[in-house]
């Protein structure tokens, strides 16, 4: 359907999440995270939510689909569900992430 945001290109757009993923977005405690980018490297492309942003390793919540593909990879089990996220407290910095010529997918 055209202009929803059942591909990662729109979700971008609209900085919406597909209403029909079921399960919450995750989040990354940065006081536990050791940055070592595993997660990063095992989400995805077609959901590509984990960004590098300075010296954080962060996830933008409305492109992540709650699969759970990083969760096992973390050596520190710092990734945790997020099911009262919204939209408003994601910095508004994180959007430049998949739109910079450094979104690593
Ligand atoms: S749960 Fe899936 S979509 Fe979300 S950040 Fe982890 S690997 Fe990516
Ligand atoms: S896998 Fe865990 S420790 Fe490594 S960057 Fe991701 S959240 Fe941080």
């Amino acid at each position: 359907m055209a202009g929803d945001a059942t591909n990662r290109d729109e979700r971008i757009k609209r900085r919406e999440r597909n209403p029909k993923w079921q399960n919450p977005p995750l989040y990354i405690d940065m006081l536990d995270c050791i940055n070592c980018d595993a997660c990063l490297r095992h989400c995805p492309p077609n959901f590509g939510a984990i960004f590098n942003h300075g010296a954080d390793v962060v996830i933008i919540p409305a492109l992540c689909s709650g699969c759970d593909k990083c969760l096992p990879v973390c050596p520190v089990d710092c990734i945790h569900p997020h099911p009262d996220w919204s939209a408003a407290d994601v910095p508004t910095d994180w959007w430049a992430l998949p739109l910079s010529e450094h979104d690593p997918y």
